[in-house]
């Protein structure tokens, strides 16, 4: 037994508020009674896929397949029902890497939480009906987990919250790029190359928003990145996940009739001066860009980003891919016993191995196996840093208008361990967005941190 984590089962399923979901995992609020140890905190739940019914009348209770992920494997070994369950995987590589590498001021606090099978059915029950019909169809709760994870909600209690996923911040230096996707791949950003071919297949993206700009410290490019993520967020009526905004914990989705903006206008706009009448989208647009950009300007939070992404993936899918030819010439990408995810003691051990290179110039790669499982680890953890979400927390109005100096705060969730069997997705996925882009008029894409100190990362 694992004596400090706390137990779900002091809450009851209702006291659970239904807020989101990403890939792997469904998150919900608190919203019980008086707790001091569940106030303002969010419940984080793995997924597992829904194995598809031959007989949908048999339908009863969706369940799950074999576990894919990474942390699938490591958690469910375990299972059914082992009390001695080890912690999340999120908890455990949050702890030993990530505090490492971001000051924790800008992290969530998280905690390990018991749950039981009765208590996550009673819950999925209530759940269900209120996913996206796309989600459902894919995956469900894992009932089978005995730990979950509780953390800092962000998202909830008075006040506004903004969610920002940023992606990646940085072009990637020509030298280990191929003949012929350097010319390409060092002027137009990967965001904006991906946002083109998705949607030339007719997905929803935020086109116009170019990470660098969000990411570059400049206050015309950095207003110029929230006006994109705005106009696409109300243009898809809040479809497309690179931004989302909370009011009082409850997602905004907005709609044409302006009414569903009511919230959000009335954090914005003090209760004397509301937005003017004839014009107001664009006075709700500029108040809210107002709002953020002084916290995106003063915050350490998107510089780091950047430079941990851009100095872990500092040879690119290409030349990574290359060096795993070169030391394994017949084995394919990602694959094989060479490709193993890195264990938590491993990921300590690269911590201290990044830290122990500081400076060093990475042009010079041996062409060892050490160095290309260092070099695997790196890129296995910039993705995460490259596909984690920022949240935004502004005071609540009522103590802006007060003048009481409380300050927004920014917090970086979401990063959490990739599998090494990604790699050849991510390998061809590259090729497909590089592809898609020739023959296109370019895009110039400014990374305003660009040969900017290799390794120097601006950590507390
Ligand atoms: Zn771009």
């Amino acid at each position: 037994m694992q004596t400090d984590a706390l137990d779900i089962a002091d809450t009851s399923p209702q006291d659970w508020k239904y807020i989101s979901e990403g890939g792997s995992t469904i998150v919900f609020s608190y919203v019980g009674p008086p707790n001091t140890l569940f106030d303002r905190t969010a419940l984080r739940l793995r997924k597992g896929p829904v194995v598809a019914h031959s007989d949908p009348d048999k339908h009863q209770e969706p369940q799950l397949a074999e576990p894919s992920t990474l942390e699938d494997r490591q958690t469910s070994k375990n299972a059914p029902a082992d009390p001695d369950e080890p912690d999340d995987p999120t908890i455990v590589f949050q702890r030993t890497v990530i505090e490492q590498l971001m000051p924790i001021e800008h992290l969530p606090r998280l905690q390990s939480v018991h749950v039981a099978r009765a208590w996550l059915e009673e819950l999925a029950e209530r759940t269900e009906p209120l996913r996206p019909p796309q989600r459902r169809a894919k995956d469900t709760i894992d009932r089978g987990r005995r730990k979950a994870v509780l953390a800092t909600d962000l998202v909830g209690g008075a006040g506004c919250a903004v969610e920002i996923k940023p992606k990646w911040g940085f072009l990637p230096k020509p030298t280990y790029l191929s003949e012929e996707t350097r010319a390409i791949k060092t002027r137009t950003c990967r965001f904006c190359m991906h946002a083109h071919m998705k949607s030339t297949q007719g997905e929803d993206v935020a086109l116009g928003y170019c990470p660098l700009d969000l990411y570059s410290g400049d206050a015309t490019r950095v207003e110029k990145a929230l006006r994109a993520l705005w106009d696409v967020w109300i243009g898809t009526g809040g479809k497309v996940n690179n931004l989302k905004v909370f009011v009082e914990g409850k997602i905004i989705k907005p709609r044409a009739d302006l009414t569903s903006l009511a919230p959000l206008t009335a954090q914005l706009f003090p209760t004397s001066a509301n937005p003017d009448p004839a014009y107001p989208l664009d006075a709700l647009r500029s108040a809210f860009i107002n709002t953020l950009l002084p916290l995106l300007l003063h915050t350490p939070v998107l510089h780091t980003l950047s430079t941990l992404q851009r100095t872990l993936d500092a040879l690119d899918i290409e030349g990574l891919a290359a060096l795993w030819a070169r030391m394994y010439p017949t084995i394919p990408l990602g694959t094989g016993p060479a490709a193993h995810d890195p264990d938590m003691a491993e990921w300590a051990r690269f911590v201290s191995a990044r830290a122990a290179r500081g400076n060093q110039s990475s042009d010079v790669v041996p062409e060892t196996q050490e160095e290309l499982h260092y070099r695997v680890a790196a890129y296995l953890l910039g993705a995460s840093f490259k596909d984690c979400s920022i949240i935004l927390r502004m005071p609540p109005r009522a103590a802006a208008d007060a003048g009481v100096g409380e300050k927004g705060t920014v917090t970086v969730i979401d990063l959490d361990v990739k599998g090494v069997d990604r790699l050849p997705k991510w390998a061809a996925l590259d090729r497909e967005i590089v592809d898609a882009y020739r023959g296109v008029v370019p895009r110039e894409c400014v990374d305003a941190h660009y040969g900017g100190g290799g390794g120097a990362v601006p950590l507390a």
